[in-house]
């Protein structure tokens, strides 16, 4: 098959949710689905102590929340869909946000009790910025929730993105008969468990006994209403993300998941260019290799010590073997062993094309954001967005003949971007910022267990950091205990302000220093 054939039957989607909406849950039936994996009950839940094939840390076990992302693809209707997900937990954002930068769209799960949530709305910004196109799979339809119009209008009003519904519910929770698929007016049965047993497909021409019930009298009146004042379907719209597609089901009783799949895969769109730092693009049906790292993680299997370095194919063929170049140090990386995750199981990819998601083994070479190119290849990708901490702690090892760990330990995760690294100026005190309280209990957890260091953290409270345009302008007076002056992983300088109020106090007073804050 040509490159141009590969890349257009390629989907590429990060899944974003609250935390409980069922993201895991419809993960794993998307993955069932396609045949990926053979058995349902292999995810979570937490509750049962079971855990999803994608919780891989232990921390996360521990926890019971998904600490990192983790990336799997399936088969649909010819199609190769790669499904990148996402922690739910607001304290590992960088780390989501980081992979919806490598995905081409993105579905939203709501629990249609709760609707909108706060960690919902902050990963749906991240996506409208990004402009690509955004599903809606509404979950757990099985229970009494929101009713349909209610939860559209939220939608709508809260994340200011039009609807169109794909499907409507007729009922829910104890009544909930099924959906209405709108593209062919058809009405698929709910079926719990082959508890219900309704086997035939109704039309909506042909009507049947629970004609006469009143959810379902309901549901056909507010789908004529959707039909006639709902807003028009508009796939250029749904291409930027103006419009989302609207899906209502059951991820648990594995319903509602095939009509979401059929209309997907026809409106999301193929892997997408992708910009350099001469602000060219790169085009997936280029024949030459590229790719970039969004990703590290460390660890994953136990009983080896390895990284696996997540990449994202931007174009041309990746083969198992071939040579590579690491842009930021101009090195040649052989690239002799890479997987790809099929849900519970890792395989040896042998070839991967634009949107696939390989994972690269890693002895300490790669950082986040890394291109790698092949023969004729060379390029460099626009960096990934950076994050403004907002937390910060002193640390050092409680045993100071263990300094070689630590340092060790220090840099591998700051490479895999688990938690950032300042140091003060003059003494070197290490100093972690981190986005979320979390990273910082993580990151002491895997420096016990993977690094066999204790450490000692001194919470330095939350702090405003602003980086400087004309670093050759600071002075050392300006730094004091309100706007601390340190230097970043790349050395840059980065004043820790105390408040709003020493920031303001600062600005004035050195009206001539630029500050600014990254994202
Ligand atoms: P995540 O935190 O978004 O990954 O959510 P999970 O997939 O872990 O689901 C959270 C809880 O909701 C679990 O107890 C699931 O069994 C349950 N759940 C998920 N989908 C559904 C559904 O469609 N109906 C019902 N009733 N429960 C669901």
């Amino acid at each position: 098959m040509s490159i141009e054939q590969e890349v257009k039957k390629r989907r590429t989607f990060g899944i974003i949710s609250h935390p409980d909406a069922g993201k895991t849950t419809l993960t794993e039936k998307l993955l069932l689905f396609g045949g990926a994996i053979r058995s349902a009950g292999t995810v979570k839940g937490k509750k049962t102590g079971k855990f999803a094939t994608s919780d891989w840390m232990k921390v996360e076990q521990e926890r019971g929340i998904s600490v990192t992302s983790s990336v799997m693809q399936f088969d649909f209707d010819g199609f190769k869909i790669n499904i990148l997900d996402t922690p739910g937990h607001e304290d590992f954002s960088e780390d989501t946000y980081r992979t919806l930068m490598a995905v081409d769209s993105a579905v939203m799960v709501i629990d249609a009790a709760k609707g909108i949530e706060p960690q919902t709305l902050k990963l749906f910004k991240v996506c409208r910025m990004r402009g690509i196109p955004i599903f809606t799979f509404i979950n757990k339809l099985d229970r009494v929730g929101k009713e349909p119009f209610e939860l559209l209008e939220e939608i709508e009003e809260t994340l200011d993105i039009e609807t169109y519904p794909m499907t409507w519910p007729i009922g829910m929770g104890p009544s909930f008969f099924g959906i209405i698929n709108r593209k062919d007016k058809t009405i698929n049965p709910f079926k719990e468990d082959e508890l219900l047993q309704l086997n035939d497909d109704y039309s909506l021409e042909s009507p049947h006994p629970i004609e006469a019930d009143s959810a379902f009298q309901n549901a056909l009146e507010e789908f004529m209403l959707v039909e006639e004042a709902g807003d028009e379907f508009d796939a250029d719209k749904i291409a930027t993300g103006d419009l989302t597609p609207v899906f209502f089901g059951s991820a648990l009783s594995t319903f509602g998941i095939e009509e979401f799949l059929d209309t997907y895969v026809d409106f999301a769109p193929s892997p997408m260019p992708r910009n350099t730092t001469e602000e060219s693009k790169v085009a997936p049906t280029d024949e030459a290799f590229r790719g970039f790292i969004f990703k590290i993680q460390a660890n994953m299997d136990p009983r080896h010590r390895d990284r696996i370095a997540f990449l994202r194919v931007v174009s041309g063929k990746f083969e198992r073997g071939m040579d590579t170049t690491l842009a930021r140090t101009s090195k040649k990386h052989k690239i002799t062993r890479a997987t790809m995750f099929m849900a519970d199981d890792k395989e040896t990819v042998n070839e991967a094309y634009a949107g696939d998601i390989i994972g690269l083994y890693d002895t300490g070479n790669f950082q986040i954001g890394d291109t790698l190119y092949g023969q004729n290849g060379k390029v460099t990708f626009e960096a990934l967005p950076q994050f403004t901490p907002e937390l910060f702690m002193k640390v050092s090892a409680k045993n100071v003949m263990k300094q070689k760990h630590f340092y060790k330990g220090i840099e591998q995760l700051v490479q895999e971007g688990a938690i950032q690294y300042y140091k003060t100026v003059h003494t070197n005190q290490p100093i972690l910022g981190a986005v979320g309280q979390l990273q910082f209990e993580v990151f002491e957890h895997r420096m016990k267990h993977e690094y066999n260091t204790d450490i000692i953290m001194e919470p330095i409270g939350k702090k405003i950091a602003r980086w400087v345009e004309n670093q050759d302008d600071i002075k050392d007076a300006m730094s004091t205990s309100r706007s601390n002056l340190v230097l970043d992983r790349y050395d840059n300088k980065v004043f820790l302000f105390e408040n709003e109020f020493a920031t303001r106090w600062f600005s004035e007073k050195y009206p001539e220093i630029k500050l600014y804050n990254l994202l």
